[in-house]
């Protein structure tokens, strides 16, 4: 059975768009690979688990609405909503797409291969942290600082009992104030760049009066648990045998270079560092949606007014047309669904008032976005805290002075060093360390923080083609190429 329409991804902007379109009286699949609709924003533990409290979420009743909105039509008939289902690959076909999916909602090793086809597909697979490396980062009890959240949400488990949180970004306060009201211990939020910052960009702020509400909120909370901020603070290495026992801190000047003298030692459980997200791609590069480069170093989905891709048929919408949160996401949603219904030769489900403030709203929201990455960059100079035997790709094991050693024999990209030393070559294929060996490319000639201009634009990493999105098992493929062909071997 052929859907109108394919939806990967349940976060907002995915639930919002198979919202939108089954309103206007589509039939629509939407699939996710965890096992409950809300994406990141609104994750929730599995179905039957202990439930870990509304207080961690923002914004419920939007979430609420559109699970009933949803679970109406799944009712009704015309929404299949597939959890557990992994999407590895989409290609075009001759009436719109096949969508290939791995139904993990068995026991492991149960695991089935699907194929799922639909006039037209909107992508929303989100975003997964950004990481640099640094010494320690490796130990247990490092965490990212959506991994902590992703715990608390998911698991409602606090990672540890004294707790700093660092990197650059509004991001780290959500976390800090999660982790507090968990009960552990926040030491401090490092954030890494200067408020001052922010300074040539208040006009962004006074057009997002509720972003700026919410930042107050999280200041509320701050000083309610007495966590303290520590601007123009980085952790530049972590500390402990078998598990992280403590970190040091360190100010740093404009591009983050260490201020010497200032270093500090915290004895600390758990650590959660948050350098902003990477837009998940993958299934948007493989079918030839064309990228642009964004202020954030990363390269996202380029999109029309009604989130279009440069692609007939596939739309795309959330975090993967630039790093913007989840109202900028669920309005996304929304303008992807109606763009599907007009397409589709579908009256709006929006009233027309309505859609011509939604869209004002994405506008402004984007300004907002572009603000807070030019607010909260990752320094320039981070590089100069990796030492030669700090790890750069976890999965492969290679050091960042392997990188350099490289760099410094010709290679002049990720790709280059990728083929060296295999920087990227392992199970994340290089999703961890993409970013950062990029960054070791581009090492100046006076060496780490001297960062060479990279060709076309400031964005140092571009993201490589991933055919296959998520490990599938060989004999969930072969079992379904055997069923494909009507069991002819039999
Ligand atoms: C770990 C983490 C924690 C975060 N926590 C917060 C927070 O607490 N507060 C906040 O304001 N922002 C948070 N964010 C930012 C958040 O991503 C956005 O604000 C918002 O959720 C974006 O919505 P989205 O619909 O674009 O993407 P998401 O909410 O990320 O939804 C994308 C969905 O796509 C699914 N998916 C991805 N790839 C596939 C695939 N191949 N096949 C099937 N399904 C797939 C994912 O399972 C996910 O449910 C977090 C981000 C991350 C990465």
């Amino acid at each position: 059975m052929r859907s109108d329409l394919v939806v990967i991804g349940g976060g907002p902007a995915g639930m919002a768009a198979a919202a939108t379109a089954l309103a206007g009286g589509l039939r629509v699949t939407l699939l996710d690979s965890g096992r409950t609709l809300g994406g990141q924003y609104w994750r929730h533990p599995a179905p039957g688990s202990v439930p870990t409290g509304d207080h961690l979420h923002h914004d419920l009743t939007t979430y609420r609405a559109l699970v009933d909105v949803l679970d109406a039509h799944r009712v009704a008939g015309t929404l299949d909503l597939l959890l557990s289902h992994h999407v590895w690959t989409a290609v075009a076909d001759e009436d719109g797409f096949a969508v290939h999916v791995l139904d993990r909602s068995g026991t492991a090793g149960s695991e089935v291969a699907e194929v799922i086809r639909g006039r037209q597909l909107v992508i929303a697979t989100g975003a997964f942290d950004r990481q640099l490396p640094f010494p320690g980062w490796d130990l247990p009890g490092v965490f990212t600082a959506g991994g902590l959240q992703a715990l608390l949400k998911g698991n409602g488990v606090a990672a540890g009992s004294r707790v700093v949180v660092a990197g650059t970004g509004p991001f780290l306060l959500p976390v800090a104030t999660a982790v507090a009201d968990s009960g552990a211990r926040v030491l401090a939020v490092c954030e890494a760049n200067s408020p001052t910052r922010w300074g040539r960009r208040v006009g962004a702020v006074v057009r997002s009066p509720a972003k700026a509400i919410e930042g107050a909120g999280y200041a509320v909370a701050l000083a309610r648990h007495r966590i303290p901020v520590r601007t123009s603070t980085v952790v530049v290495a972590a500390h402990g045998q078998a598990r992280l026992e403590a970190v040091t801190l360190a100010a740093v000047d404009g591009v983050g270079r260490v201020r010497p003298g200032t270093e500090r030692r915290v004895v600390v459980d758990a650590l959660g560092v948050g350098w902003g997200f990477v837009p998940q791609l993958d299934l948007a590069i493989t079918l030839g949606c064309r990228l642009l480069e964004w202020v954030d170093g990363n390269h996202v989905a380029e999109v029309d007014a009604g989130q279009r891709s440069s692609v007939a048929g596939v739309l795309v919408a959330g975090e993967l047309t630039g790093i913007g949160g989840a109202a900028l996401a669920l309005r996304e949603g929304q303008l992807a669904g109606e763009s599907v219904l007009a397409d589709a030769g579908r009256p709006p489900a929006t009233a027309p008032a309505r859609l011509v403030q939604v869209r004002r709203e994405v506008e402004r929201l984007r300004a907002f976005a572009r603000a807070m990455a030019e607010a909260h960059p990752v320094p320039q100079a981070w590089t100069t805290w990796v030492q030669d035997d700090t790890v750069a790709c976890r999965c492969e094991e290679v050091p960042a002075g392997r990188v350099r050693a490289a760099v410094a024999a010709g290679a002049s990209d990720a790709r280059q060093v990728k083929q060296l030393t295999r920087a990227g070559m392992g199970w994340c294929q290089g999703r961890m360390c993409g970013y950062a060996a990029t960054c070791l490319a581009h090492e100046g000639p006076d060496g780490p923080g001297d960062r060479r201009p990279v060709d076309g634009g400031p964005t140092a990493y571009a993201p490589v083609e991933r055919l296959v999105a998520t490990p599938i098992p060989l004999g969930a493929l072969a079992a379904a190429e055997f069923e494909a062909k009507g069991n002819s071997a039999m």
